[in-house]
């Protein structure tokens, strides 16, 4: 950071309101910088002369609205009118409101993208780049506790750092970002559907973020600058990737020009490994855990046997040539009696498909109900016996916007209730 940056960040911090605070400073520029650099040479030329003031300005923009009042605008969302500085755009919510704020700003940039306004549109995006930014910023990863007072309790800094704020020294510094070689993704030929997409790539950053926090404080413990850096370049590759995903995709719309591939793609969507909204800050509270088939709460991916041993998503299937026991990368395990309630975006898909049942041998004994439920209504039931093969939902999703997967037992022996929905999909219409 140079001097005058530096001022300027330090005069603006005064004008926040509390609460606020200033994310990555100089690594914004880099990393929006290396997300323009891998865009095809096309969405370059497109952006043109806005290009360079993206990386260098407006990826500031919603930091500096109360200085900037041209282009506060662009950090200002209908639905908060007279609001100027919007903390939804630094500290993420919960994932419907977050869903709302990329909803908003990529509709914004696709329609001025789209009216020719390439300068209005390189704001809107420089308001989104921020967002994803400070979304995956090391020290914005601590729901509602940015400068760590809680970290600092399992981490009590050594004698001549007690008293330090450390969200700045967490995240600052200068930091070479390059993502050279990555071909960014389309996440929607829709708006609702990229907002979505992109809702969900956020969520994967914000974790990948938390990962880097507490060897970021535990090399500043060390004054090892080195490993600080080297944490900061995890969290900032990925944002980096991330960015390069929503201005790839922003242009795309505007343009109406789609690779066939990427929006192939699209066709459908996995969700068994997305976060439900039960998982509050993206991780379970203690009132989602569930007793049977044991204490635990839901994974994606694999299945806790006895909850201990993790063991691969099984389930018994009926094919055309018989029934064989068939394994699942692509699905949840789950206890009974606390459902799973997925966020959908109107309109855009068509149906969900999903196979439910007990895993194969762990769940020879129990009995369980599935239920798909949309917007609260039952979509679909089925009682599932532990060895009879898995029964495959198909549900119209027209008008859902809350998709909801329940597992109540139906047995008499509660530890045999290994529920499994295996290829939870939501797929587009058929063109
Ligand atoms: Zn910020």
């Amino acid at each position: 950071m140079n001097q005058a940056t530096g001022l300027l960040l330090c005069l603006s911090s005064l004008l926040l309101p509390a609460g606020a605070a200033h994310a990555w400073s100089e690594p914004h520029h880099a990393i929006t910088k290396a997300a323009l650099d891998v865009l095809p040479a096309s969405e370059q030329d497109l952006l043109g002369k806005e290009r360079a003031p993206l990386a260098s300005d407006y990826c500031l923009i919603p930091d500096y609205v109360f200085t900037n009042k041209a282009n506060a605008r662009f950090a200002a969302m209908d639905a908060h009118p007279g609001e100027v500085y919007l903390q939804r755009l630094h500290l993420p919510l919960d994932q419907p409101e977050n869903f709302e704020t990329f909803r908003y700003f990529i509709g914004k940039a696709v329609e001025s993208v789209k009216a020719g306004k390439t300068g209005d549109a390189a704001r809107y995006l420089g308001t989104i780049c921020h967002t994803i930014e400070d979304f995956g910023s090391p020290s914005h990863t601590l729901p509602g506790d940015n400068q760590f007072t809680l970290l600092q309790q399992f981490l009590p800094p050594p004698e001549e750092m007690k008293g330090r704020l450390l969200h700045g020294p967490v995240e600052s510094g200068e930091i070479e970002v390059s993502i050279a070689g990555y071909r960014p993704q389309l996440l929607g030929t829709s708006v609702d559907e990229a907002a979505w997409h992109l809702l969900h790539r956020v969520n994967d950053e914000i974790i990948n973020a938390r990962s880097t926090t507490i060897p970021i404080i535990q090399a500043l413990y060390a004054k090892d600058e080195k490993a600080v850096v080297t944490h900061q370049l995890k969290a900032a590759t990925f944002d980096a990737r991330v960015v390069a995903d929503a201005i790839h995709t922003v242009l795309c719309q505007g343009t109406g020009k789609f690779d066939a591939g990427q929006a192939t793609a699209l066709k459908s969507a996995p969700i068994g490994a997305c976060l439900p909204l039960e998982a509050v800050d993206l991780h379970y509270p203690q009132t989602q855990f569930f007793s049977q088939p044991y204490y635990g709460y839901p994974r994606s991916g694999l299945i806790l046997e006895s909850g201990k041993t993790p063991r691969p998503l099984k389930l018994n299937v009926d094919e055309k040539s018989g029934p064989l026991v068939d394994a699942f990368l692509n699905g949840i395990s789950v206890g009974m009696g606390k459902p799973l309630t997925f966020l959908i975006p109107a309109g855009v898909f068509h149906r969900f498909t999903a196979l439910a049942g007990l895993q194969a041998g762990l769940g020879d004994k129990g009995r369980v109900e599935f239920t798909v439920l949309g917007d609260g209504k039952p979509l679909a039931t089925a009682i599932v016996n532990g060895t009879e093969p898995a029964h495959a939902f198909d549900c119209d999703l027209t008008g859902i916007t809350r998709l909801q997967l329940s597992a109540v037992s139906r047995g008499l022996d509660p530890h045999s209730n290994y529920a499994v929905w295996a290829e939870p999909m939501l797929v587009k219409r058929a063109d």
